[in-house]
């Protein structure tokens, strides 16, 4: 690979202690970081968070045990930790124009538990979008605790659109009167509307959970439409298009903070991971920048670009392209399993997911689709203008992965890594 020139490596860490202290697993990151600026990251809920939030993660806060809430801790010694958490919060409440947030939680999974915990009893019918249709383990479906400890009753997408089902999400909902009912999913190319969602809930009695957790960075950068005033609660990584660190927000209306907050500690978790919190702080100020919208927007038309020229290579796309980050390709047509595609393409050093598709013939461990998504690319700058060299790359893969030819996904490789190492990841070394 080229490597990129002087000024366009801003910084270089060189993990001395960690080099000193354990040389085998320093060797570790310096692979995964050599990985990370080599390969083209395609999917969907990864990307590259900043220098700045990943110093912040990785502090001295990190020793700190800080149980409850700002001002109502458990431990002595939070003169600053409070503040942390209070700066969190207060930009979270902020970027999302909600009164109330929760910057605790773990991760994803453990946000949305809380929100059953705060809600709902076990054995409550709850509604989500199925996991194959393109939902969330965590909405109810049936390998998840989610889904064994409540009812779940699962909605889907048209069989020709590949559109959410409206008509069958209220005709559930009014049958089934789910205690909470989720929209938000993780292979979901088309603008949710939160609007029509909430009309439902409210028709069927349910509290409508709007998870944002693939699309939380388009919201705060105005390219998706917002769930305020329309959810009951927001749920939301911070780690997917948000940009932050590893982690999670529950966001919502004065009247169910306490239930929220309650929920989250003592109901579910012990001490928060402070060192994440600063970070989650540092990724809110960086989403309240106008660069952050132009960021958005740009991740909103490189997706658009891609699925265009993805198009124009005859590839067939659930529900015929996307208004988001997110592109769910359906290579049936391609003769290649999803599987054996995404296993060559990151051969190739574009990497990239398998997934369901909507009604997919396919098992779930070797289904028919990829799914990728521009927020890392949009991260490193590239443009609509080299969307068709990224379509171009996934097509040949493709073709690769079904003849079986190695040499032409080594010649994608080098490709890939010539137009990465001009296309410096932010926060790597390398
Ligand atoms: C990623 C995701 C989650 C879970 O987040 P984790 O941090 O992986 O637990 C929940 N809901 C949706 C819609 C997601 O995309």
């Amino acid at each position: 690979m080229t490597s990129p020139s002087a000024e366009q490596q801003p910084f270089r860490p060189e993990h001395p202690a960690l080099t000193a202290a354990d040389p085998e697993l320093a060797a570790l990151i310096r692979a995964e970081e050599q990985l990370q600026a080599e390969t083209l990251r395609l999917i969907p809920s990864e990307n590259y968070v900043s220098r700045a939030v990943l110093e912040a993660s990785g502090t001295v806060l990190q020793n700190k045990y800080s149980e409850g809430y700002p001002g109502r801790r458990y431990y002595e010694g939070q003169q600053n930790i409070d503040q942390v958490e209070r700066l969190a919060a207060e930009r979270a409440r902020a970027v999302f124009g909600v009164d109330h947030a929760n910057v605790q939680p773990y991760s994803g999974s453990p946000a949305n538990l809380a929100v059953y915990l705060a809600f709902a009893e076990p054995g409550d019918t709850v509604m989500g979008m199925a996991l194959p249709m393109g939902g969330h383990l965590t909405h109810g479906w049936g390998v998840s605790a989610t889904g064994t400890w409540f009812r779940g009753v699962q909605y889907g997408v048209h069989r020709d659109t590949g559109l959410i089902d409206l008509d069958q999400v209220r005709e559930l909902a009014l049958k089934e009167r789910p205690t909470i009912l989720f929209c938000g999913g993780t292979a979901l190319p088309r603008t949710i509307d939160f609007a029509a969602f909430a009309e439902i809930a409210r028709e069927s009695g349910a509290v409508l959970v709007a998870d944002i957790a693939h699309i939380a960075g388009l919201i705060a950068g105005g390219a998706h439409p917002s769930p305020v005033p329309y959810a009951d609660v927001i749920s939301t990584t911070t780690h997917k298009t948000l940009r932050g660190p590893r982690g999670a927000m529950l966001m919502c209306r004065e009247e169910h903070a306490k239930a929220i907050d309650k929920a989250v500690f003592p109901g579910l978790q012990g001490g928060p991971h402070n060192q994440t919190t600063a970070a989650i702080a540092v990724a809110l100020h960086e989403a309240a920048q106008p660069a952050f919208r132009d960021y958005a927007h740009a991740v909103v038309a490189n997706a658009r670009a891609l699925a265009d020229a993805l198009l124009a290579r005859g590839f067939d796309l659930v529900s015929g392209g996307t208004d988001n980050h997110l592109v769910l390709i359906d290579l049936t047509s391609r003769d290649v399993p999803g599987k054996t595609a995404a296993k060559a393409l990151d051969r190739a050093g574009v990497v990239v997911n398998y997934n369901t598709v909507p009604y997919d013939t396919r098992k779930p461990f070797d289904p028919s689709g990829i799914r990728i998504g521009t927020p890392s690319l949009t991260s490193r700058g590239l443009g609509t203008g080299q969307m068709a060299t990224v379509a171009d790359w996934i097509d040949r893969g493709v073709t690769a992965a079904r003849t079986g030819d190695e040499d032409a996904l080594a010649v994608i490789r080098a490709e890939v890594a010539e137009v990465m190492a001009a296309h410096p990841a932010p926060g790597l070394a390398i």
